[in-house]
């Protein structure tokens, strides 16, 4: 020991230069010298340490094999690193352990064999490698996709693997690539403009959206957050990237159900539309319409009150047929009003029954030849009494009705209205042919729409509705209303009841 005391001097001035801590050990592991670092480092006052066992500087834990590993150390009187592969230890006065790296040297002196021990506190170092290894990791395992690249030639540096994954190339090939390689969409002049605030520090951060192309030729859009970083000293563009293929997916999702929605609300606003447009409707119809029904009502009323003598009656019986036509004719626009309105909200009862077809078409007649014109006849079809329906009576009375009433009002007088029925093989068709002014051309796609009225109609009285409620209402039911019509010429309307819903009379 008093080798060290006596070339302390020498031995201060060579120790105490170093950064590392230096303890010196004799054959039997006790400390022989030491310098000030290794004295701070394990927290010991000056020569504190000085005749004491090495083995105060190591954890309990690894006294027994510490000691037997310096022992073989020494023995084979080679200079060498400790702790390869593994963490090693030292323990301050005050117990706190830190890890350490130590190297050890052999060194005869005056025929005793000693070993110096060079040891670094490397608490931070291996801070920061934990920290750098968290970094990797987090580099390498996120989900999402990082590219480093260079700013100049816009190489790739490095690639996290969830981008190789993606994409399908591996590092290797990637270091040959670009960017611009795998955006098919992007331009270098527009990657350059979109850099640009970055390079001029004028913004942290730039983001789009693109898409990106797989090796194996497929694409998926991405959502890239670009921003410039140092990789030593060197700048370096840093990209984050977000495959958002399934966030497209649930944005076209959202957009199809918005999309959904928002027809059922203007569906919505359209029937309210309508019934307030219905209302409205009816409100000029019955201040229009009605006027001039109710005055001729009105007239006739006063001339009954003036035919008082008894052979007068003919005379009263016309006003009271006029009297009672006007009434009928306001009771089919009312009807047609509350057909529609039935219509609207849905609270139709269809009730198919049984009848013979001749019951309605009786009835239609009858009341139609009120109305007719002077010198218009109605032919009744002849084999009408081969066939009975199951049908809904009030319907097919509501749609044949305004079909005659039609042919009455649009033909001149003197003119025949045919009725004709055809029994075919899947369908009874009912025809109601006119020879009157016809619907024009260029009206015939309208006729059915509602309040529809053609050009060469508007001087006739009229709603506009008849048509299309009937149409409405035989379709409910599986029947059609179509026609054919020629200007001038007459029009017919066909009516076709499929035949399951009818039986034919044996
Ligand atoms: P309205 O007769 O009350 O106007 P409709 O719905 O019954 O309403 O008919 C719609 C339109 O179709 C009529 O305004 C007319 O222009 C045309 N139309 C219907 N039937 C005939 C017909 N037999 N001949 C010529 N035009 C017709």
């Amino acid at each position: 020991m008093h080798v060290f005391k006596k070339n302390s001097n020498i031995f201060n001035l060579l120790s105490e230069g170093v950064s590392e801590g230096v303890i010196v050990i004799n054959e039997e592991q006790t400390i022989v010298a030491t310098n000030s670092s290794a004295e701070e480092m394990f927290g010991y006052g000056k020569e504190e340490l000085i005749g004491k066992p090495l083995k105060i500087l190591i954890p309990n834990r690894f006294h027994n094999h510490h000691e037997t590993h310096v022992q073989n150390f020494i023995a084979k009187g080679e200079k060498r690193q400790m702790g390869h592969g593994r963490d090693l230890y030292g323990v301050c006065k005050n117990g706190h352990e830190f890890p350490v790296e130590a190297g050890l040297n052999p060194f005869e002196l005056y025929g005793a064999t000693y070993t110096m021990a060079l040891v670094i506190d490397i608490t931070e170092r291996k801070r920061i490698e934990k920290e750098l290894s968290l970094w990797a990791r987090i580099f390498d395992e996120t989900l999402n996709e990082i590219y480093v690249f260079d700013i100049d030639s816009l190489r790739f540096i490095n690639v996290n693997k969830e981008a190789q994954r993606n994409l399908g190339y591996n590092m290797q090939e990637l270091a040959e690539m670009t960017p611009l390689d795998i955006k098919p969409d992007l331009k270098l002049s527009e990657f350059r403009s979109l850099a640009k605030p970055l390079l001029e520090d004028e913004m942290g951060k730039v983001d789009f959206e693109t898409k990106h192309l797989r090796k194996d030729g497929t694409l998926y859009p991405v959502e890239v957050h670009l921003q410039l970083s140092l990789m030593g000293e060197k700048k370096v563009f840093f990209a984050i990237i977000l495959d958002i293929t399934e966030r497209k997916g649930y944005t076209e999702k959202l957009e199809k159900t918005v999309e959904k929605r928002t027809r059922q609300l203007t569906k919505a606003l359209a029937k309210e539309k309508e019934l307030n447009e219905l209302k409205t409707r009816f409100l000029s119809l019955v201040s229009h319409e009605f006027k001039t029904p109710l005055s001729s009502i009105l007239t006739s009323i006063t001339l009954l009150g003036k035919y008082t003598e008894t052979e007068q009656q003919e005379k009263r019986d016309k006003h009271v047929n006029t009297i009672k036509n006007k009434v009928k004719y306001l009771n089919a626009i009312l009807n047609d009003f509350l057909s529609i309105e039935r219509l609207e909200s849905g609270k139709v009862n269809y009730k198919n029954e049984i009848f013979p077809l001749s019951k309605v078409v009786n009835e239609v007649i009858y009341n139609a030849n009120m109305l007719l014109k002077s010198g218009q006849k109605i032919q009744y079809p002849d084999n009408i009494d081969e066939a009975i329906v199951f049908f809904d009576e009030k319907t097919l009375e509501l749609a044949l009705s305004n079909l005659v009433h039609n042919a009455i009002k649009y033909s001149p007088e003197d003119s025949i209205i045919d009725l004709k029925l055809e029994i075919e093989e899947e369908f009874v068709v009912i025809k109601v042919i006119d020879e009157g002014i016809g619907i024009p051309k260029e009206d015939q796609k309208h006729i059915f729409d509602r309040y529809f009225r053609a050009e060469n109609a508007l001087v006739t009285q009229g709603t506009g509705i008849g048509l299309n409620i009937s149409k409405q209402h035989l379709e409910n039911l599986g029947a059609s209303l179509e026609f054919s019509s020629k200007i001038n010429v007459g029009s017919t309307f066909v009516l076709r009841i499929p035949k399951n819903l009818i039986q034919i009379r044996k």
